[in-house]
């Protein structure tokens, strides 16, 4: 697939996902494939490398939650590995203050050279570190929007990132195998937590469904 074919791809599949892309985005996420494969020749950083799957699986699939993300002026995500969903999501809000974090150096090491490559500093930036729950102490900000795929099942996910919200901020939680609304209320709860969005969507081409989860602090009265 060149780059013609894969931007047209691209946009083709935001069209049939309902998201409108800002101008150019599609280029710039050429340009991360490209990135993404080439270390992945050397380092391993990700499971899937067909540019079809990195289109869909990875650069779709982080821009599906753009609605659950909208109107936010920080972004964290927790483990994200190889920059699935944070990376797509910066280059799809450029106002966004994002912060990646992941606990596997050489994945560090890729999101730092991607975000340098994409001209994504100061607005963007890469930690390592294993998240634990101290913000402070780990020198983590909290933010509006404290966001993770596949990191660990829900109801660890809601204690974990809890730590990490801003006031007014809100968890989001995409799973690759969606939860019944009710054990999500569940387990949110156990966290403090009000579960205020469940969304279940599916990828354009394969048909594959995932989840999108939205908790948040309970209003105080
Ligand atoms: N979000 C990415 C990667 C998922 S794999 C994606 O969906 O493609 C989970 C990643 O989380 C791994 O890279 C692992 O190193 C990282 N990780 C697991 N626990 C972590 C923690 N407590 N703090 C930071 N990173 C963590």
């Amino acid at each position: 697939m060149d780059n013609r074919e894969f931007e047209a791809r691209l946009a083709e599949g935001a069209r049939a996902m309902g998201l409108s892309l800002t101008a150019g985005i599609e280029e710039r996420l050429w340009r991360l494939k490209e990135e993404l494969l080439r270390w992945n020749a050397r380092v391993n950083l990700t499971a899937i490398t067909a540019p079809e799957e990195v289109l869909e699986k990875h650069f779709l699939d982080s821009l599906a939650v753009l609605p659950e993300v909208a109107g936010a002026a920080s972004l964290l995500d927790l483990g994200a590995g190889a920059g699935f969903p944070g990376l797509p999501l910066k280059l799809a809000l450029p106002m966004l203050e994002v912060t990646l974090v992941d606990a596997v150096a050489k994945k560090v090491g890729f999101l730092k050279h991607a975000i340098a490559t994409l001209g994504l500093a100061p607005g963007a930036r890469a930690l390592h570190l294993r998240a634990e729950g101290r913000p402070d102490k780990e020198g983590l900000p909290r933010a509006e929007v404290v966001i993770s795929r596949a990191l660990m099942e829900f109801g660890a996910w809601a204690t974990l990132g809890e730590s990490y919200l801003a006031p007014g901020g809100r968890l989001v939680a995409m799973l690759g195998q969606p939860l019944p609304r009710e054990e999500a209320e569940h387990l949110a709860a156990a966290s403090g937590l009000a579960l205020i969005g469940a969304r279940e969507y599916r990828l354009p081409f394969s048909g594959a469904s995932r989840q999108v989860l939205v908790a948040a602090r309970p209003a105080t009265a």
